[in-house]
């Protein structure tokens, strides 16, 4: 790409409906500085139709732009905008695969057991397109995330409505007590470049490959562990009991998405231990069905139908559940369990939805009740007991005066990625897992059993430099004390420890403050701060980067989505993400019942704000410079002026945020002095705009109110979406004249 282009993201769900509407406002006016903004199909359809040529006509083929953004982030003049991707469980990749061949691409199937050569490839390639698989591959720098000043102002100028917390909340979190990733981990810093190959070794000492040679370099922290089975087991049937006997909804939190091995398996365990006479008694018929509780009870449900005992088996459901603690629902209208699909309890949006509603969930009735959050692994459980034993002390926390906990994350060059990847294998034997380096020495070896996860991790040696760095950087230009969440006590973080001690010396930290602290410890900390208005940057590891970006932006802001994520890639280039949220399925359901899309934008602003500042530094283009400055300027306006969408019908939504998004930069353009050219003809612009006010915004309320069809859901028709996104003709016009 020349260095004169943003790349932005065409991803899924309401962050791509969105696109339709921002990007044409975006391109003309990045076109008056020179700027070109291309669009790159990361979606879910878009990455499945790209790793199927060989299925597809020609004139059906798509590159495969996630590969090419892999190439891309790795040159300077990257300057990429990434908007919330699915994640797809494997329910949600069945899913694309139908909507797919319904329009007529002949994509296979997913083959749940491939049974020849060319169904274990099919399989390989979807597994490769599902879970956590876009930000591993453009990640390759750290990650900065904080609410800019104006957005933190704006939150506590109209706080968001907080549930009220009261001292007698039965909330709590349970998680292991051994037997867990947290409790097995083994950790060790390679002292070389080196080669290792993982092997399961049975008791007769047969050996079989689990995967092939790992490169891992000088300096790269490798460690290894394992989730017992029986142990997880005993420890999920407790906590059922305790749910049951306690009162309180019953309720489990994983990140099936993310960790898309490991996680997916842990929730069939839960889904299974909540039914155990269903599944002793019919857990091999559903299994030879291809009924899997690792993908919950939604597609046993549906496939229960076709079962000669359907009718008994679903009856044993019923009864169990009636028998068990309440579940907690995802949505009781429609009746959807905690335990209906994996990709709906995901953790880091559950924990933080559930601490700002007074620590309840939702019963079955709809009504909000305390809940046990079962959290099974020790590693990063702890913090949330943390902030819920604070909320029953001090009550909840109040957005109009709390400080803030800015994020600087670990996650370059695939830091960290816990549970995800082609290392998290489900134990088929008992037996030991033997790590051997290229000399035959032996650098772990694990004792395993039957249905055991076993995974390994890597962290490279740069990437904890960088962050490093990173943190020096952020705790110089804020001024507030950067605390890193480390646990001496956990094999990994000890390992980390040492780095960070080596690289801060790198430093001159003179005047700041920089401690280390386990994570409860830290959380504890940072909550006495923030209730007293101050601010303290939180300094992780990936998956804490991802929990707590989501959660205190949700304490503080009301959502992660108006989040600045800037991830300064390490050879130069600049990836923004735009907020720390999803892609808000929730929103496209609405939207295409009622025409009204809620998603709001403002992550997108900042993050282009901050893309045009990245451009003019590196090419020196002043007009680029001065569209990320009027940008700014106009953000801070639309956020006084309240023009974020609305949640209902009859206020303007997200295309109606991008237009007074569009008048308000046009006016600041127009108003500032250093470029009269380009000031001439936004004035212009700008004038015609505000003439026409009042009949852009009747032509945007015109259309709400009734269905839209997109033609698709993971893959709508480009047309019919354009046409329900860009709704004002008036308003299309004048934006042409532009061009
Ligand atoms: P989510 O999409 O963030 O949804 C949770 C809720 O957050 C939404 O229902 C909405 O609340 C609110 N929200 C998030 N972004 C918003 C925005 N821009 N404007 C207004 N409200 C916003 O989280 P999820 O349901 O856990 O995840 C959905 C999908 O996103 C999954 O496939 C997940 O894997 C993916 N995901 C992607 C990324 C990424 O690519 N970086 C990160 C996280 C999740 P209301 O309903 O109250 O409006
Ligand atoms: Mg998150």
């Amino acid at each position: 790409m020349s260095e004169s282009t943003i790349i932005y993201t065409h991803t899924d769900e309401a962050p791509a409906l969105a696109t339709y509407s921002l990007l044409p406002i975006l391109q003309a006016y990045a076109a008056q500085a020179g700027v070109g903004v291309t669009l790159s199909d990361i979606s879910l359809a878009g990455r499945v139709l790209a790793n199927f040529p060989d299925f597809l006509e020609p004139a059906q083929r798509i590159d495969d732009a996630l590969a090419e953004l892999g190439q891309e982030v790795l040159r300077p003049e990257a300057n990429i905008i990434k908007l919330p991707n699915i994640s797809a469980s494997i329910p949600q990749i069945k899913a694309v695969i139908a909507e797919l061949q319904s329009q007529g691409y002949a994509v296979p199937s997913y083959p749940d057991s491939p049974e020849n050569d060319a169904e274990r490839d099919i399989q390989v390639r979807y597994k490769k397109v599902s879970g956590s698989a876009v930000n591993p591959v453009l990640r390759e720098g750290n990650s900065d995330r904080r609410a800019p000043l104006s957005v933190k102002k704006y939150a506590q100028k109209h706080p968001h409505s907080m549930g009220k917390w009261t001292a007698d909340s039965k909330t709590n979190v349970a998680h292991m007590n051994g037997g867990d990733f947290f409790a097995n981990e083994v950790s060790t810093t390679m002292k070389q470049d080196d080669t290792l190959t993982v092997e399961l070794v049975s008791a007769d000492g047969e050996a079989t490959a689990l995967r092939g040679p790992l490169k891992v370099l000088a300096g790269e922290i490798v460690d290894a562990t394992k989730m017992e089975a029986a142990a997880l087991d005993a420890f999920i049937t407790a906590q059922i009991a305790r749910a049951k006997a306690e009162g309180v909804l019953f309720s489990v939190h994983l990140k099936a998405t993310m960790m898309k091995v490991s996680d997916p398996i842990m929730f069939g365990h839960v889904v299974r231990a909540f039914f155990p006479k269903t599944f002793s008694q019919f857990g091999g018929e559903m299994a030879n069905a291809g009924l899997n509780p690792n993908n919950g009870l939604a597609g046993i449900y549906a496939g229960l139908d076709a079962l000669a005992n359907g009718a008994a088996i679903k009856a044993s459901f019923d009864a169990e559940m009636a028998e068990g603690p309440a579940l907690a629902m995802v949505d009781s209208d429609k009746g959807i369990t905690n335990l209906h699909a994996p990709n709906d309890v995901i953790v880091d949006a559950s924990m933080p939805a559930m601490i700002r509603t007074s620590g309840h969930m939702w019963d079955a009735n709809g009504k909000e009740a305390d809940t046990l959050a079962v959290l099974p692994d020790a590693s990063y459980a702890g913090i949330y007991q943390v902030v819920l034993n604070d909320c029953r002390r001090h009550g909840a926390f109040d957005p109009a005066t709390m400080g803030t906990v800015p994020n600087v994350g670990l996650m370059a060059q695939a830091a960290e990625e816990y549970g995800s990847h082609d290392k998290t294998f489900e134990i088929p034997h008992d037996g030991t897992v033997r790590v051997t380096n290229s000399a035959g020495d032996v650098v772990f070896s694990i004792s395993v059993a039957t249905g055991d996860i076993f995974r390994m991790c890597q962290t490279k040696d740069v990437p904890v430099r960088d962050w490093v760095k990173l943190t020096v950087n952020r705790a110089r230009l804020s001024g507030d004390p950067a605390i890193f969440w480390l646990d001496i006590d956990r094999a990994h973080d000890a390992q980390v420890i040492a780095k960070v001690k080596t690289y801060l010396a790198d430093h001159d930290t003179t005047g700041l403050q920089i401690d280390i602290m386990t994570p409860e410890e830290a959380i504890g900390v940072s909550l006495d701060r923030i209730r007293k208005g101050l601010n303290t940057i939180s300094v992780t590891g990936n998956v804490l980067r991802d929990y707590l970006t989501d959660l205190f932006p949700i304490m503080e802001l009301g959502t992660s989505a108006k989040m600045l994520s800037i991830v300064p890639l390490i050879n130069g280039g600049g990836l923004f993400e735009t907020g720390a949220g999803g892609s808000a399925p929730k929103h496209v359901q609405q939207f295409e019942q009622e025409n009204y899309l809620r998603w709001d934008s403002l992550g997108e602003f900042l993050a282009l704000a901050s893309s045009f500042e990245h451009l003019a530094q590196r090419t020196g283009n002043a007009r680029a410079q001065l569209l990320a400055d009027t940008l700014d300027r106009a953000t801070g306006r639309f956020l006084d002026e309240d023009r974020s969408p609305g949640r209902k019908l009859g206020t303007i939504d997200n295309r109606g945020s991008h237009i007074y998004l569009a008048i308000y930069w046009a006016d600041e353009l127009a108003k500032q002095t250093s470029d009269p050219e380009l000031a001439a003809k936004f004035t212009a612009i700008a004038a015609e705009l505000e003439a026409n006010e009042s009949t852009i915004v009747a032509e945007l309320l015109a259309v709400q109110g009734s269905p839209v069809d997109l033609g698709g859901y993971f893959h709508p028709n480009a047309d019919k979406v354009t046409t329900a996104m860009r709704p004002s003709g008036t308003f299309n016009r004048i934006l042409s004249d532009l061009s």
